[in-house]
């Protein structure tokens, strides 16, 4: 069998694609990817897509529909419903193939879409991929074992980030003491955005490597073990429901309580309905303490100088306190 599967460079793409192109490949696929996010995908999400939808949806639209026009046998969009027990994905994700299959004619033929409901995000349920395989033709042996090998690679990917490496530090392969903060950095900031956010360069300007620039080491949820977020979730009377927005808020909750982090930085995109909870939260909690805390809201016209102007004010506010011997 050879055939050529295409993955969007969006939403999900930064948190599984070594899990999904494992898997493709061991099945005997060419996996290829859509170019990063730019103004054309952009633009093209944003034509397609309802414009009460959110930016990070617009783009995921733009991927695909740019990679409907290349010569690839299929387009890689699973349904995502859930990858924690008891928790559940945002709708957007649950109906994503039925959206592009309704703004897209012609895409459902050439949709592979999977159904992922598992118990823990290692997406350790088999059966959430053997669709995919029976498309394909092959074989249940063949696809236990490719997905034994890339459940596999995926907790080795995830092990890096849990040695402090970012997402994308850890598709490169890097984490422990590559990736360690230099025991003079003087600040520490939790980040909390949603990876499809977080890692895309055009969406978040690439705060993550800005804030390094100045100085700061950055935490992200993906770098906690999840037995340190789901205890810093304990101490809320209810969870959000959804999975990632659990996470961000599990993340922001440890940051608040932990002495060495000075400041949470917010990213959120522009239409995000859970965020909108999320981000009150965050500014009621923060504000409780008196503990600097900051919203970097992203739309599709959002400027690099303006998010740069606010992170640089941001930091040096940090810097100035910390200096005064407040706690930043
Ligand atoms: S969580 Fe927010 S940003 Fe993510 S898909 Fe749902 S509405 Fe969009």
């Amino acid at each position: 069998m050879w055939v050529q599967i295409a993955i969007p460079r969006a939403l999900m793409h930064s948190y599984y694609y070594p899990l999904w192109s494992a898997y493709l490949q061991e099945l005997g696929a060419d996996v290829v990817v859509s170019p990063a996010t730019n103004k054309e995908l952009v633009d093209r999400g944003v034509k397609l897509a309802a414009p009460e939808l959110c930016v990070p949806i617009k783009i995921y639209l733009g991927h695909f529909h740019w990679l409907l026009e290349q010569p690839v046998d299929y387009i890689f969009a699973p349904r995502f419903v859930s990858v924690q027990k008891g928790q559940f994905f945002c709708p957007k994700f649950m109906g994503l193939p039925d959206m592009l299959r309704f703004s897209l004619p012609g895409s459902e033929e050439r949709m592979l879409s999977p159904l992922f409901t598992s118990r823990d995000d290692s997406l350790d349920n088999e059966k959430c991929l053997r669709t995919v395989a029976s498309r394909l033709g092959v074989g249940y042996l063949k696809h236990r074992r490719a997905h034994r090998n890339a459940v596999a690679a995926w907790r080795e990917f995830r092990a890096l980030s849990l040695q402090g490496a970012d997402l994308n530090q850890a598709l490169a392969g890097k984490g422990g003491a590559e990736v360690a903060a230099t025991a003079d950095t003087p600040l520490t900031v939790g980040v909390a955005g949603y990876v499809y956010n977080l890692y895309d360069p055009y969406v978040s300007m690439d705060i993550l490597a800005k804030l390094r620039q100045m100085g700061v080491r950055v935490i992200t949820f993906e770098m906690l073990p999840d037995d340190v977020l789901q205890s810093a979730l304990a101490r809320v009377p209810k969870k959000l429901f959804w999975t990632f927005s659990d996470k961000l808020l599990a993340l922001g909750l440890w940051c608040l309580d932990n002495p060495e982090v000075d400041a949470l930085v917010h990213v959120t995109a522009f239409g995000c309905g859970p965020d909108s909870m999320l981000g009150k939260i965050f500014e009621v909690d923060y504000g409780k303490v008196d503990k600097p805390f900051m919203t970097v809201r992203i739309d599709e016209h959002s400027g690099e100088n303006h998010l740069l102007t606010r992170v640089e004010a941001f930091v040096d506010m940090l810097s100035r306190k910390k200096r005064r011997g407040e706690r930043a």
